[in-house]
C-alpha cells in the first residue's frame, strides 16, 4: 500500500469493527492482524475513502478479485452433481 491518508489506521480499525470483522468477499472471519480493506467503488472510478465505501476483505479474496485473476476463483466450490 503506497498511500495512507491521515488517520487510516483508525478507519481500519472503524471498518473492521462495523463489519464484525467479516469477509465481504468469502463471508469468513478475517484475521485482526491482517485484513484489507477494500473500496467498494474503486479509486480509479471516482470512490473514495468514506466509511461506506469501504469494506473489509482477507487480503487474499481482495487480490483474487482483479480480473485478471477473477477466472482462478473457488473452482472446487462449484457443484459437479446438479
Ligand atoms: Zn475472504
Amino acid at each position: 500500500m503506497t498511500y495512507l491518508p491521515k488517520g487510516w489506521k483508525k478507519t481500519r480499525l472503524r471498518i473492521y469493527a462495523r463489519d464484525h470483522g467479516i469477509c465481504w468477499v468469502c463471508g469468513r472471519l478475517a484475521s485482526l492482524d491482517s485484513y484489507d480493506l477494500d473500496h467498494v467503488i474503486a479509486r480509479q472510478y471516482g470512490g473514495g475513502d468514506e466509511d461506506y465505501n469501504l469494506r473489509v476483505a482477507h487480503p487474499g479474496c481482495n487480490r483474487g478479485r482483479t480480473p485478471r485473476r477473477q477466472k482462478a476463483r473457488l473452482p472446487w466450490s462449484t457443484p459437479s452433481r446438479w
